[in-house]
């Protein structure tokens, strides 16, 4: 079997009204999604991270830079390709989207074994377990949503039948926060205001479901000591990024003196940079983003490095049905795994673009697909719909 063409699908879905994390302002949702052709009709999907840039810069690297380097090869030989994909790349971009568009061509490489074996990728990967359990993930800030009403989406998840939730926290005027440079950078709240919304969905949702928090990578050493102890009154189970990414020794003070879990880093990439965020014990939880940190290639070896120190693995999923049912297939198959990322943000290109979204059942797990690879059909009415190009 050889692979004979790559595609890039930019798909674009406008929200009505923008949603804020503490750093950044969407207007939208964007997922690049990538196909890898075969010479036995067999094609595969994957997706590439393009958080903070354009969707075009990725995929012009995927299709005019990478992919003449993968074209005849055999797709089952993903740890060569990889190697073959970063290294001529190495001296371009030893990360960032290069990085990202690796991600993208692993992740369909992945579908097209799956679906040659006609075996899910869970059970190639591993198979350690047919679902896990998912929290939602939301309480984005928004202009309109004071302290009420996020407590009121939070519960309403609750309803649904998540056993857990997420929430923002982080867009404040601390030291050093990157919020100072960006746009819409008057939209704030104070850290007392944070935590009196923390603490109106504690009360909202009962004290049996797990609450997490992320502060995108907002906060100082002494903001996040600060607010996670407060937090831990609030018997708050993960904090999301407390602090910028590349301060693994205030990432590491926080492990050490708060109860609640630490998790990140989804701005990390490579299994040579969370090694660094593991042995330096930065982090608790365990959380690339397989269309970001490399791939599933990538993030199976940051999975068993997890595991052997005693880590949760729990990736960052917060994108497209592609993105979603990999990072799934890959959490069923580890035995270390957390729990499922599950946004619950509207969103056409989660929801829409496949014939069978996922859904919780009534004890808030999510179940696998047996079909093979990805387990995805594909809606390409819908696809065309949000194409931007
Ligand atoms: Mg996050």
């Amino acid at each position: 079997m050889r692979i004979t063409a790559v595609k890039c699908l930019q798909l674009k879905f406008p929200y009505e009204q923008p949603i804020y994390d503490a750093l950044f302002k969407a207007g939208h949702r964007q997922a690049l999604l990538v196909e890898v052709h075969t010479d036995e009709g067999i094609c595969g999907i994957g997706e590439a991270a393009s958080f903070g840039g354009p969707m075009s810069s990725t995929a012009e690297v995927i299709e005019n830079e990478l992919a003449p380097r993968i074209i005849g090869e055999d797709p089952f030989c993903v740890e060569r390709i990889w190697r073959k994909l970063y290294y001529r790349s190495w001296q371009h971009g030893r990360g960032g989207i290069v990085v990202c568009a690796i991600s993208g061509l692993d992740i369909a490489l992945w579908d097209i074994i799956g679906q040659k074996t006609n075996t899910p990728l869970y059970k190639l990967l591993g198979g350690y377990t047919d679902k896990v359990t998912a929290y939602a993930s939301g309480g984005f800030y928004r202009r309109d949503k004071g302290t009420k009403q996020i407590a009121q989406e939070m519960k309403l998840y609750v309803e649904q039948g998540f056993k857990a939730v997420k929430m923002k926290v982080g867009r404040n005027k601390t030291a050093m926060n990157p919020l100072e440079v960006m746009p819409d950078n008057d939209f704030t709240y104070s850290l007392a205001e944070d935590l009196e919304r923390v603490a109106a969905v504690r009360e909202a949702i009962g004290p049996d479901i797990k609450l997490l928090v992320d502060a995108n990578a907002a906060w100082d050493q002494q903001t996040a000591l600060k607010m996670g102890k407060e937090f831990d009154k609030l018997d708050v189970y993960l904090i999301e990024e407390p602090v910028c990414t590349d301060n693994h020794s205030a990432s590491n003070l926080l492990v050490r003196n708060i109860m609640a879990k630490i998790g990140g880093y989804e701005t990390e990439q490579l299994s040579f940079n969370f090694d660094q965020l593991i042995k330096n014990e930065s982090v608790d939880v365990v959380q690339p983003d397989l269309s970001w940190a490399g791939g599933i290639t990538e993030c199976r070896k940051i999975a068993n490095m997890a595991y052997v120190s005693h880590k949760e693995f729990a990736p960052h999923c917060f994108s497209s049905a592609v993105l979603l049912a990999a990072s799934l297939h890959m959490l069923c198959a580890v035995p270390n795994a957390g729990l499922l990322e599950f946004d619950r943000n509207p969103n056409g290109l989660r929801e829409e673009i496949v014939k069978k979204p996922l859904r919780i059942d009534e004890e808030g797990c999510v179940s696998v697909s047996q079909e093979p690879g990805l387990g995805l059909e594909l809606d390409y009415d819908k696809i065309e719909k949000y194409l931007e190009k």
